[in-house]
């Protein structure tokens, strides 16, 4: 199981790390945390400089390992600690995740010798358009077939590790660890999800989870 805590939170404003903003009571992280409990073995990794704060909100189970400059490169730091033949990789930023979503996705995986990926999604529900810098609608996009991702993400272990071994840039641009597997020909099912599972980007998102989990 890993967990990617490492993001900087400049767009919530908490003014320091978005994965130790509280949220109904606990530092964010460690709601992922306390879901991922039963995980045979967590690895977090912090912001650089953090490592200290995020253990003692993690409580003694999970390593800790620095992050890095991207999310990707956050995610290739952690997994090189993972020796479990499958790994879980998680968004601290996700804190309403559960044991079951976790649970399913992992049995999932293991039901299914043909699939690298299986990542936990809800059916896209708004109209979707495709505007230019201007705001004038170009076009309005069919959302059949169309899904939010989320996480968690779960994958063969060393699947991901080589999806992940390729330069900084690369990494960089990756929106989520599913798109580098299926970049390096994996397999990557949908999980659908239908239950809330919100990123915490900006303080109105932590009002809502505040009222999810308080
Ligand atoms: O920035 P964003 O909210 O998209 O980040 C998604 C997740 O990735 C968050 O849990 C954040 O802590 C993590 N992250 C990371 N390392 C980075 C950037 C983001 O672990 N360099």
């Amino acid at each position: 199981m890993v967990i990617v805590a490492a993001g900087s939170g400049t767009r919530l404003g908490a003014g320091g790390p978005k994965a130790l903003a509280e949220v109904a009571g606990r530092p964010m992280v460690a709601w992922s945390v306390a879901a991922a409990a039963a995980a045979e073995a967590m690895v977090i990794a912090t912001p650089p400089g953090h490592e200290v704060e995020i253990a003692a909100a993690c409580g003694a189970g999970p390593r800790v390992v620095s992050g890095g400059d991207s999310r990707s490169r956050s995610v290739a730091n952690a997994l090189a600690a993972v020796a479990t033949d499958l790994v879980l990789v998680h968004d601290a930023a996700r804190p309403l995740v559960t044991a079951g979503l976790f649970a399913a996705l992992e049995a999932g995986l293991r039901a299914d010798p043909h699939v690298d990926g299986l990542v936990a999604a809800a059916p896209v529900a708004d109209t979707l358009k495709r505007a230019g810098e201007d705001l004038a609608v170009a076009e309005t996009v069919s959302r059949d077939g169309l899904w939010a991702i989320q996480t968690p993400q779960a994958f063969r272990t060393e699947v991901l590790r080589r999806a992940l071994d390729v330069p900084d840039a690369v990494l960089a641009a990756a929106t989520d660890d599913a798109a580098l597997v299926e970049a390096a020909g994996g397999t990557v099912r949908i999980h659908p999800y239908y239950e809330p599972n919100l990123k915490i980007t900006t303080a109105a998102d932590m009002r809502l989870a505040e009222a999810l989990l308080g």
